[in-house]
């Protein structure tokens, strides 16, 4: 029988009603076969990453139980952004929507497809906040504290003062 596997899914939009687009997609990862859907963070207001001359994200996190292998879920993920209308502009820039695996148990994975821990995770505040605030004790495969990556991050992207309600 194949094993449950807990994973966190990274939500991400600047494009087209950014809130409607991750709410959106947050429905999409319920719809997912041989997956069990556990919760979901608030929604983030962020400012972007990457270059400036673009809208601030929303972004949230997923927790899911899947029995789908990293590459089947990967794919699954890229078929619902493409039918939720992505079209990948520039490197980090706009998105109309992103979903990035971020951890799929305690496994670690490295192939051209797939990074396992996602390789940006643990410098971005809109992915560990988060994840936090879904797991507070979280701990990652290199056995760091989700509590203390927080703490050492070296700048923040999430605007405080402009929370999206919580859906
Ligand atoms: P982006 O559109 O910038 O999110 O990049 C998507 C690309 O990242 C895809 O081609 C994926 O194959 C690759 N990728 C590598 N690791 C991951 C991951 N953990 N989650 C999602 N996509 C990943």
């Amino acid at each position: 029988m194949k094993v449950w596997q807990e994973v966190y899914i990274g939500l991400g939009s600047n494009l087209s009603d950014p809130k409607m687009q991750v709410l959106k997609a947050l429905d999409s990862l319920k719809d997912l076969p041989n997956t069990q859907w556990v919760s979901h963070s608030s929604l983030y207001s962020s400012r972007p990453q990457g270059p400036q001359d673009q809208p601030d994200f929303v972004n949230a996190v997923a927790l899911l139980k899947t029995q789908l292998s990293p590459i089947e879920l990967l794919d699954r993920l890229q078929a619902f952004e493409t039918s939720q209308g992505k079209v990948k502009k520039r490197h980090w820039g706009e998105r109309l929507i992103d979903l990035d695996i971020l951890l799929y148990g305690h496994e670690t994975l490295h192939t051209e497809r797939l990074i396992i821990p996602h390789p940006f995770m643990i410098e971005r505040d809109f992915v560990l906040l988060p994840m936090a605030e879904i797991s507070p004790d979280l701990i990652l495969p290199n056995h760091s504290r989700i509590k203390d990556l927080i703490s050492e991050l070296p700048e923040g992207f999430i605007m405080t003062d402009r929370k999206v309600e919580k859906s």
